[in-house]
This record gives C-alpha cells, structure tokens and sequence, in this order.
C-alpha cells in the first residue's frame, strides 16, 4: 500500500511508529549510544554511527519517493559520491559525464590520478561515446541529469539498460531534478544519490546527502560502507532535512513555475546569448525532458552577451538574487560555474564540457516571479 502513496502524503506521514509521547513530529534522538538490555543482546540501535531514527525516518521517506528498498543517509552529498565509489572494484572503471558536478569530477578524477579506480569522463548524451566507454566494462556508470550547470538530458532508461548489460552498477546523481520530477530507479538505474544540502532540505542550512539502492542486498552493502567509513549524517540533521522535506512538493512546484517564468524571458532578452532550460521547446532534449521527467524544474543556465567583462557587471548590478554556489533552496541564486561551481575541474575539462566563462547558473527560489526578473533587468541594465 506504502508503495503506491503520493509524494506529498509521504513526506506527511514520515512519522515514527512508536514514540513515548506519541508526538505528532518526531523527536531528535541525540543519544550517540543505546544501553543493551544485556551483553548478548543487541538493541535495534545500539550505537548512531550505525543506526540512528532520524536517520532512518528519513531514509524511509526518501527511499518511499524514490522507488528504493532503502538506503543510506549521508553527512553530505559527496559522501554519498564517496559511498557510491566505494563500491567499485580497485583498478574498476568509473564512467562519468564530462560536465557531472564539479565536486563529483574531482573526486573521481583524484581516485584515478592516484590509481584508486580509472576513470572515464565522456557525454552521457551522446549515444555512440557511451557506447564506447561501455564496451571497456566499467564497474560503475554515473549518470547526472539535468547536467549541471548546461541542463542537459541523459536518457535514463537507454544509458541505464546499455551500462548494464556491459555489467556496470548504475548510479544516478538526482539532486537537480528531485525525486518528485524524476525517478531514475524506475528508469533502471541500481542506485540513486542526492545532495540533500539542496531541495530536499530546501532551507540552505545544512549539510546533508543519501544513497538509496534499489535491491535490498545493495542496501545492506551500503549501509555496511557508512558505518565502516563513518559517513552517516548527524541526528540533528536528518530530523531537519525531513522537516524541510516535508514542503517539498510546493516548493517544487512554485520555483519550477518561478523558473518557467524567467526562462521564456530570458530567452526573448537581447543581451542573453544563449539559454539552457530543458522547459523550453528550444532545448535540443526538450522531448526527452518531458518524457522522463514530470516538469522542467528549477535550475536555469544561460550566456551573456558582452564576454567576462559584461558577465561581471551583470553580477554586480543584481540586489535581490544572491551571488552564491549553492541550488535548489528558498532563496534565489546565481553563479559563475567556471570560477565557482566548477573550478575543480581544469579549464582544458571545462571547455570540453561547454562551461564557459559567460556562462551562469540560476537557481530559482520562492520569491515573487515579477521581482525575480525586474532584478535581472537591473543586471542587465548594469552592463
Ligand atoms: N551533486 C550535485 C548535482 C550538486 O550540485 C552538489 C553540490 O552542489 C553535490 C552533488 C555535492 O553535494 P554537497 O555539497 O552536499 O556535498
């Protein structure tokens, strides 16, 4: 019956089963330890580096939206990238996209200058160099889309279905899209992994991450590696990311809607020289987009005309969107991926991937639409 409930009624309903008080929200259970009842008994939790409520109160909602039996809560995004990379092999090969998040570039890339793993960064979009990299049997495909920052579409179910039958685990990053847009294990992909430092806590106070697996002895492989490498997030902050959980939905709703406003004026703008908003029927995955995903959500990339010099001024002149690297949050804000987002990644990487200097990402929060573009034509303006 769980299975089958909508997103807004599981983020509702993520309540314990039983709790002392009966309190309609959950407590936090601060406890780092849990008394035995006796030396040879094992309590459900016993120590919260391993186990914890908050932890998995959260990961039940998460995995319940997201088609997973169930997964792990992470301290951070990259910890659950670091999770998912623990599963490969040594010497096993990593296919990445070559515009990922730059974090999830760096690391990869690291792992494979010292000779952890190999790595292969390629366009995940592009058919036949997937092909390509499959056919040297990577040990784990990543997939992340929309990319960050161009808004590029993989599709899922084809780059899913090829990686496997190379024999590869499959991961998806779908921080971006969120599990109330897309649902990358339905599509079939073995693994899904979020930043939830971003729209699912959606409040920009915190750190946070997960990785969900789809078969259950995957969940247990995940969850051995989070306790043996101690990434497991804090009580604290699960019990606030599934506070902010709680709206995701209308949050989703109102940025997306927020987003679609902006996008189809910033495409008509005279100083934008190029837009990337797979909502728009000019998006070359504009089809794809609307097939896997249920709406175009909230992230934004588009050029500026005038080069490094107008890009600046630009940032400059704006007074209510923030200039910030973060996304998916209540707030507004822009940023430069060349020299900020994504400067883990060299330029040589950058180009390749189409981040240019010119280029900015915007993520679109709840403010008024109206005041979010009469404060880009104040950037614009400021040119
Ligand atoms: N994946 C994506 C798509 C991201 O945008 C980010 C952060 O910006 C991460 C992963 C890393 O998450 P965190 O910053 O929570 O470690």
């Amino acid at each position: 019956m769980t299975r089958s409930r909508k997103p807004a009624t599981i983020v509702a309903a993520a309540r314990p089963s039983a709790d002392a008080y009966a309190g309609v929200t959950p407590p936090i259970w601060l406890a780092d330890t849990y008394r035995w009842p006796d030396a040879d008994t094992k309590p459900d939790y016993d120590y919260s580096r391993t186990v914890n409520p908050n932890r998995d109160l959260l990961a039940e909602a998460l995995a319940e939206l997201e088609g997973a039996a169930g997964g792990v809560v992470t301290n951070s995004g990259q910890s659950a990238c670091l999770l998912a990379l623990l599963l490969v092999p040594a010497g096993g090969l990593v296919v990445a996209p070559h515009d990922c998040y730059g974090g999830t570039y760096r690391l990869i890339k690291r792992f494979a200058d010292e000779g952890k793993l190999r790595a292969l960064f390629v366009d995940l979009t592009d058919a036949e160099a997937s092909a390509a990299a499959f056919a040297q049997k990577p040990a784990l495909v990543w997939i992340e889309t929309p990319s960050n920052p161009l808004l590029r579409v993989t599709d899922i179910r084809a780059r899913a279905a090829e990686a496997k039958a190379a024999g590869a685990l499959v991961v998806a990053d779908n921080t971006l899209a969120t599990p109330v847009r897309q649902k990358p294990l339905e599509l079939g992909c073995d693994l899904v992994m979020h930043s939830t430092t971003k729209a699912l806590n959606g409040h920009a106070d915190l750190f946070g991450g997960a990785l969900l697996a789809k078969d259950p002895a995957l969940v247990e492989t995940i969850q051995w590696w989070a306790n043996a490498a101690g990434l497991s997030g804090s009580a604290y902050d699960a019990s606030q990311i599934l506070r902010g959980l709680r709206t995701l939905t209308l949050r989703v709703d109102r940025q997306e809607e927020n987003a679609l406003a902006i996008a189809k004026w910033l495409e008509r703008h005279p100083q934008v020289l190029a837009i990337h908003y797979p909502g728009l029927a000019g998006h070359p995955d504009h089809a794809l987009a609307a097939r896997q995903q249920e709406g175009p959500g909230f992230m934004i990339g588009f050029r500026i005309r005038g080069g490094d010099k107008a890009t600046a001024a630009f940032l400059a002149g704006l007074e209510l969107i923030t200039l910030a690297s973060s996304l998916g949050g209540f707030a507004t804000l822009i940023c430069k991926p060349a020299t900020m987002t994504h400067r883990g990644m060299p330029p040589e990487a950058q180009a390749a991937a189409g981040i240019d200097g010119d280029l900015l990402r915007l993520s679109v929060g709840l403010e008024d639409a109206d005041d979010l573009i009469a404060d880009l034509e104040r950037g614009f303006s400021a040119i």
